[in-house]
């Protein structure tokens, strides 16, 4: 048997890896187990627990207001303990978080291999997004198993002279799309807390809003509430917006925003209630990476709030637009998809270049497959 430690710590990581446990998990030869650093505590339970997910080992890292220093020490020794008791084959991070440089380089410092899911993705901008654009660099030559979610993806890889062990499996958010779509068809009670806003928008047109980024914190942000504010004016309108329980967003969407009847400023919601937003939406206006990737499936078009973005492939398809963090910009691109009909039309084609729900399927298989030393 191979031992297979999968290694997670924030929602995105746990939305994108559970598909992705549950196959491994359907694999023969491989024991799996699951360690979960807990980088963002809230967020990652309400996932664990729709996923029925229950981590082997729990490193409960999150502490307030820590800096990026003292979480990727604290990342890096209590993984490394954990891969010194453990002893896996193999370890597998996602993404870009500090957990997967972390549990990348602490896999390296013991020479375990390493497979990364959703490799390949290249803002080509070290600052933006920031610290994750280099969080993923350092994981790549590390791996020798590259997940790549597209073919861009992959050709970012082989630009770095990146080319063995590289997989173009598609991205595991659409498989945890399809799999929470069905759940939801089947029992539409799990996303059932968004009937009261369904009807107390009714007749209007919702847009979705979310924001974290860190390198928006501050003047972006501010800039962000202002246009919300702004765009909420309109009696047609009405702005749905789960918001990010970092302070850094709290606090400015408080002081700006205030009570407003079409605005409904709500929890973060869990990955049911979340899919329901995206379907009940008119269009997304986010600086999030997944909500990228997750609405396209829908057809509904997505502002970015970003200059730059490691996921080209809705822009180039027409799908996605970046609208930056300026005020006047992102009202203007939001009132640009209310009024004209034609761009409206143009921006909300199903269309799913990210992937075709199983990817997890095709990443147990080569992880079943290979071998480890
Ligand atoms: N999401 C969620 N509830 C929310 C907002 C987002 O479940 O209230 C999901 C969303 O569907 C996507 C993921 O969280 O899959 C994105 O996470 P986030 O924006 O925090 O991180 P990023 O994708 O930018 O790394």
């Amino acid at each position: 048997m191979k031992k297979i430690l999968v290694v997670f710590g924030t929602r995105p990581e746990a939305i994108k890896l559970f598909p992705v446990v549950t196959a491994l998990l359907a694999t023969p030869g491989l024991t799996v187990r699951t360690c979960v650093t807990a980088q963002h505590r809230g967020l990652l339970d309400q996932v664990l627990a729709i996923a029925g997910l229950v981590p082997d080992l729990d490193l409960d890292l999150m502490e307030p207001g820590q800096s990026l220093d003292r979480l990727t020490a604290r990342l890096l020794t209590g993984l490394g303990e954990v891969m010194d008791a453990e002893r896996p084959d193999r370890v597998i991070v996602q993404g870009d978080t500090a957990t997967a440089m972390a549990g990348a380089l602490a896999a390296y410092y013991r020479k375990i291999p390493v497979a990364h899911v959703e490799a390949g993705l290249r803002s080509g901008d070290i600052y933006h997004p920031w610290p994750e654009e280099v969080n993923r660099r350092i994981v790549a030559p590390i791996a020798n198993l590259h997940f790549a979610p597209t073919e861009t993806a992959a050709a970012a890889l082989a630009r770095e002279n990146i080319a063995m062990g590289v997989h173009v499996t598609g991205n595991t958010v659409i498989d945890a799309l399809h799999w929470t779509s069905a759940r939801i068809a089947g029992d539409p009670a799990i996303a059932a807390g968004l009937d009261d806003v369904a009807a107390r928008f009714a007749g209007k047109r919702i847009v979705l809003v979310t924001t974290h980024r860190r390198e928006n914190f501050g003047g972006g942000m501010a800039a962000i509430a202002r246009a919300i504010g702004r765009i909420a004016e309109r009696e047609d309108v009405a702005i749905l917006f789960p918001v990010h329980p970092n302070p850094n967003v709290v606090t400015v969407m408080d002081e700006i925003l205030g009570d407003h009847p079409r605005i409904a400023r709500i929890e973060p919601l869990d990955y049911p209630h979340f899919i329901r937003a995206l379907d009940l939406c008119h269009l997304a206006l986010t600086d999030s990476g997944g909500v990228q990737e997750e609405a396209p499936a829908f057809g509904k078009p997505v502002l970015v709030m970003r200059d730059t973005t490691e996921r080209p492939e809705g822009i180039e398809a027409g799908t996605a637009r970046l609208v930056g963090t300026d005020e006047a910009r992102i009202v203007s691109e939001v009132f640009r998809l209310l009024d004209d009909n034609a761009a409206y039309a143009a921006m909300a084609r199903a269309h799913n270049p990210f992937g075709d729900g199983r990817a997890s399927e095709r990443i147990a298989k080569v992880i079943g497959d290979a071998v480890c030393p």
